[in-house]
């Protein structure tokens, strides 16, 4: 199996997917602000041989586009376009293959969706494939029939373009970018659960329209918590999966199965997410901490050269120490160790389909 390097789209999407079921391993998803984050994404992906999935929240591509843009609704489309359009051009030349993907949308940002699937429309009329790969909605606050009523309108115009859906059943503790929901201290967790029997619904609904993946919840929670909150229970993933392959007769593992809050979780259960047809898993929290601290470190380490331009001991210029590439460099870099680990545990580092 080989696909053109680059961003992959439709059935080089799907391709990509079943690889990773089949071959026991999964893609990261990790969340990009900037130009920084994104490159360094693709410079870890290259130097680790690993295919990744590069994807933005709301706030993420508001960021992107400048946070002083005073349409904030504008800001979230034109920064997504503007990041696509940065990965599209750059991607393939690490010679990686690149998902691009936008994460959770509520209710409220359906409309951020529907305009960037209006931007994908007009870049597959001129390109013959879509500005991103997926989207996600995540309407798992709402009664499950309204969920999945607007995920297969969604779905509808998407599969024209040859895009993928993620939608979420069930529901991720925590919250990532404002939307989500706070875990109580021993407040009743079974909604932290997604039930197989919702998970056969999507599937007879979403599966005649287009490729679809669903975010399924086995107590996983965004952010890095105290241990003991909430306990993950992968074999929920592999039931879903029985109920549904049992019900049609289908394949083994016939759903495409996201682990969002991956941060912080223990390697045994990753492994056990990754067996039961997990193939992205969300990486944000610990590369946010990552860049920081790759910047922190440096900052402490030449403290001068952020308050003086020439130093008032030595009378030395500090001009190529507070240069801006400096320190941001050192985010980076940090940002790539930490997803050398993350593919190490994802088992797709080496496995890069890209040829
Ligand atoms: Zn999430």
């Amino acid at each position: 199996m080989a696909l053109k390097p680059g961003v992959v789209c439709g059935e080089d999407y799907v391709e990509l997917v079943n690889a990773c079921k089949e071959g026991g391993y999964a893609l990261a998803g990790v969340n990009c602000v900037g130009t920084n984050s994104v490159n360094a994404v693709m410079e870890a992906a290259a130097k680790n041989n690993s295919d990744v999935i590069i994807q933005f929240s709301n706030g993420g591509t508001q960021f992107f586009a400048g946070a002083a843009m005073e349409d904030a609704f504008q800001a979230k489309v034109l920064g997504a376009v503007s990041a696509a359009q940065h990965v599209h051009l750059l991607a393939e030349h690490y010679g990686i293959c690149a998902v691009l993907h936008t994460d959770h949308a509520n209710r409220k940002l359906v409309p951020w969706i529907d305009a960037l699937v209006d931007h994908s429309e007009e870049y597959y009329k001129k390109n013959g494939k879509a500005l991103y790969s997926s989207h996600m909605l995540d309407l798992s606050e709402e009664d499950i029939d309204d969920n999945l009523n607007e995920c297969a309108r969604m779905l509808e115009r998407m599969a024209k373009l040859d895009m993928s859906l993620e939608i979420e059943l069930g529901i991720t503790g925590g919250e990532e970018d404002g939307v989500g929901h706070d875990i109580e201290e021993g407040a009743d967790s079974s909604h932290l659960y997604t039930q197989p029997e919702d998970v056969l619904k999507a599937y007879d609904l979403l599966s005649p329209i287009g490729h679809f993946s669903v975010a399924a919840s086995f107590g996983n929670v965004h952010g890095v918590y105290k241990p003991g909150n909430v306990q993950l229970r992968p074999e929920i993933l592999k039931n879903s999966q029985e109920l549904v392959s049992k019900t049609h007769g289908t394949i083994d593992k016939p759903l495409n199965l996201v682990f969002h809050g991956g941060s912080g979780s223990e390697k045994d259960k990753i492994a056990a997410a990754i067996s039961y047809g997990v193939f992205k898993m969300n990486i944000d929290t610990d590369t946010q901490f990552a860049f920081s601290e790759g910047v922190g470190k440096y900052v402490e380490e030449h403290m001068n050269a952020f308050k003086h331009q020439i130093d008032p001991e030595t009378g030395a210029p500090l001009k190529k120490f507070y240069d801006p590439r400096k320190w941001l460099r050192q985010g980076e870099l940090s940002f790539v160790n930490r997803l050398d680990e993350a593919f190490e545990d994802l088992g797709s580092a080496g496995r890069s389909l890209a040829k």
